[in-house]
């Protein structure tokens, strides 16, 4: 038996689905514990190039069980599309190991369209969005009104008599606040039956599952979504995501409270990006941002929106690593650094004229400005090196370095998208 949890150190993006893509094999389950649809994993195998937003990245490893814990929220519609695209795609889903939890929170259309309403009306102050109803859905799990995925097992009168009030309800604040067009109810019911229809036969009790799965034996590898710096109780909020992307939070999310974890990778980026809105302090603009945004390809997965890049933050990733609790890290994407001659990387903030080697309070990020130094770049392909003693000196130390900073091991170095561009350490 064995527990890993697979986390994001940064804001996001790091790379976590195709870290999974490439370690699922090892484990008999897979389960994304938090989030929805708001973020993709991009990942690229020998089955082709495909961006996940619902599913675990574990499902191109055949012999996996991938499950979607009862910490995630649920666009049913979005999940029969992603099986259906994924198909297309050429992929084709084993259905025998699907699981989706009876405690996940379905999310409506009117959770998306109150997203949609919201962000526009907030203007200069927007979140930055997703616009996928994230935010929605999570303030009624929260206040006890979301309706369960197990509730879709209840059928016709049962969800009829859930679903009305509650449109009837997002309806005074879509009219009244928002002065948006009313959602029909009886629309709303008719969404659910048809998607939720199609998601029965994987509804079921996952933590009794899993929890017996670890009783006998079995291997559980957990699945975040965001990073830790998006996480609502230790990002940058309230410019952050609606759940806990942190890696305690994995046995509780994927319905297995009292797991422990034997060990918790942290996917760090090698530079820095962040989608969206928020402070961003080592954030860097001009042509040296341009040239990096395009080399990382950083453009969402989900949603096509430029990414705002920077230099490695020592300072942010640090924290990362410590609320992640992290045992040890794959550093992703060092391959994109490779055109740089001298690579930025953030080593401090400065905060009316005094120094910040930890992450402060996130109320006063916006008045920190970055301490950037300068490290040597190795300025040469890197791409298909897959021994740590192939890479460049510069490279080796700028790895090093991190490992040094981070104070965790770096086992992983990525240096392509592909599942095999991968270099192991340790
Ligand atoms: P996730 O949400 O953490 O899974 O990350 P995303 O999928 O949103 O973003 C990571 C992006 O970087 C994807 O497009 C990956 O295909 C790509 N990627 C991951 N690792 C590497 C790498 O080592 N090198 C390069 N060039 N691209 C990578």
């Amino acid at each position: 038996m064995s527990t890993r949890a697979i986390v994001g150190i940064n804001w996001g993006d790091e790379g976590k689905g195709r870290m999974v893509d490439l370690i699922a094999g090892d484990y008999d389950y897979v389960v994304r514990y938090q989030g929805g649809n708001n973020a993709g994993h991009t990942v690229v195998n020998p089955y082709g190039k495909f961006v996940l937003n619902l599913f675990p990245s574990g499902i191109f490893n055949p012999g996996v069980t991938n499950v979607l814990g009862n910490g995630m929220v649920i666009d049913i519609e979005h999940l029969v599309h992603e099986h259906q695209k994924l198909e297309e795609a050429g992929f084709k889903v084993d259905d025998s190991r699907l699981l989706i939890s009876d405690r996940a929170i379905i999310c409506f259309p009117f959770h998306r369209l109150l997203d949609e309403l919201q962000e526009d009306s907030l203007g200069g102050r927007k979140f930055g969005s997703t616009r996928r109803g994230i935010a929605f859905v999570y303030g009624d799990k929260y206040m006890k009104k979301g309706i369960q995925m197990g509730e879709l097992l209840l059928g016709e009168a049962h969800l009829r008599s859930r679903i009305i009030p509650l449109v009837e309800e997002k309806n005074l604040l879509i009219e009244k606040v928002y002065g948006g067009q009313p959602v029909d109810a009886e629309e709303m019911v008719q969404w659910a039956l048809n998607y939720g229809g199609k998601l029965k036969p994987f509804i079921k009790d996952t933590g009794l599952i899993l929890a017996q799965a670890i009783a006998n034996g079995k291997s559980v590898l957990f699945e975040a979504q965001l990073g830790a710096l998006r996480d609502v109780e230790f990002g940058i909020y309230p410019y952050t995501s609606s759940s806990l992307p942190i890696a305690a939070y994995a046995p509780i999310g994927a319905g297995i409270p009292g797991a422990k974890l034997d060990s918790v990778l942290g996917i760090i980026k090698a530079y820095s990006s962040c989608v969206g809105e928020g402070p961003f302090t080592c954030e860097m603009f001009g042509e040296a941002a341009d040239q990096l945004r395009q080399s990382g390809a950083e453009y969402g997965a989900a949603t096509g929106r430029p990414r705002r890049v920077g230099g490695f933050d020592v300072v942010a990733s640090r924290y990362g690593v410590r609320v992640q609790a992290a045992t040890e890290l794959a550093l992703t994407k060092l391959d994109i650094l490779s055109p740089m001659k001298q690579i930025p990387v953030c080593t401090a903030y400065k905060y009316k004229g005094e120094l910040l080697h930890d992450f402060p309070f996130p109320g006063i990020l916006d008045d920190c400005e970055p301490v950037v130094e300068y490290w040597d770049g190795w300025n040469c392909d890197i791409s298909g090196v897959r021994t740590f003693a192939d890479l460049p000196q510069a490279a080796r130390d700028y790895v090093l370095k991190i490992e040094q900073l981070m104070s965790c091991p770096v086992t992983y170095i990525s240096v392509g998208a592909e599942r095999d561009a991968i270099i192991r350490r340790g």
